[in-house]
């Protein structure tokens, strides 16, 4: 892990907010790889001249102290990826950064949940996600992306998980959502007038293929029915309560040919900085 990198990164600039690192890993993927290519194209996009830093709600992310890019995580050849991922994450918070961590596939989700929950006593996690992830195992690998939120709560690393988007449940899954006590908004229900409240520090996650392919392309499971771009973008804006950290996950460049999706990941980036910024 390239942490003394990192740390020489922030040493230099600890007055900022937020920490934008990239964790290029997919390896857990089931379907299709490519996500570990994700955080430079998305970065791109970010800091392209096509748009500028400013959000939608005021706030200018390019003004000095807000968004300090760390880079990407490099992993160490003998080490244990989940666990160097829940370090740097750690050591970020213990930086008092706001962390955006760019995926990558859904699994960085539990090292790094793990790593807030040493800061964090209570925490709620909204996942924008057609799939809700809460396999107990899948194609025998219990680390699957598709696993990443029964990890989450059978280790009792949160105390609420509000799901949005989702439409691809099925038997197993809702068994699991039952058992966990997930706030499943299925997207047959979903409507912008649903109220999302968090009382204790919310953490966002966003899996890409929540939003409709139409709109988000280049994602490995495009499942139809989904979000446009400005449900996101509302859902963002109304919910209430303290966002402390975020991740932008499964966006997978080589399904995106107008880099169409690289933009999305970008806008809705600065959205959920936003919220981290004017909390
Ligand atoms: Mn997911
Ligand atoms: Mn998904």
């Amino acid at each position: 892990m390239n942490k003394k990198k990192i740390k020489a990164i922030v040493d230099q600039n600890k007055q900022h907010k937020i920490a934008l690192i990239g964790i290029p890993y997919d390896l857990n993927s089931s379907y299709m790889r490519g996500s570990a290519e994700a955080p430079p194209v998305i970065r791109q996009a970010l800091f392209s001249d096509s748009s500028n830093l400013w959000t939608e709600t005021g706030t200018d992310l390019g003004a000095e102290t807000v968004l300090l890019d760390v880079g990407d995580l490099e992993f160490d050849e003998e080490g244990e990826p989940l666990q160097e991922i829940e370090n740097s994450i750690a050591f970020l918070l213990d930086c008092k950064m706001l962390p955006i961590s760019l995926g990558g596939d859904h699994t960085i989700t539990y090292p790094i949940v793990k790593a807030f929950r040493r800061k964090y006593k209570k925490m709620s996690i909204l996942l924008f996600d057609a799939h809700p992830d809460l396999y107990h195992e899948f194609q025998g690998n219990r680390y699957s992306h598709a696993c990443t939120f029964a990890r989450i709560l059978e280790s009792q690393l949160i105390d609420r998980l509000v799901q949005v988007g989702i439409r691809a449940m099925n038997g197993h899954q809702r068994a699991q959502a039952e058992r966990f006590g997930v706030e499943v908004i299925e997207m047959r229900n979903w409507n912008e007038e649903i109220p999302l409240i968090f009382d204790s520090p919310v953490y966002i996650s966003l899996d890409l293929d929540a939003l409709d392919p139409s709109y988000a392309p280049g994602v490995s499971h495009r499942e139809p029915g989904g979000l446009s771009v400005r449900q996101v973008i509302s859902t963002l804006q109304t919910l209430k309560g303290q966002v402390v950290g975020a991740d932008i996950v499964e966006f997978n460049p080589q399904n995106d040919p107008f880099k169409l999706t690289a933009r999305v990941c970008a806008k809705l980036l600065k959205e959920i900085a936003a919220l981290l910024v004017g909390r």
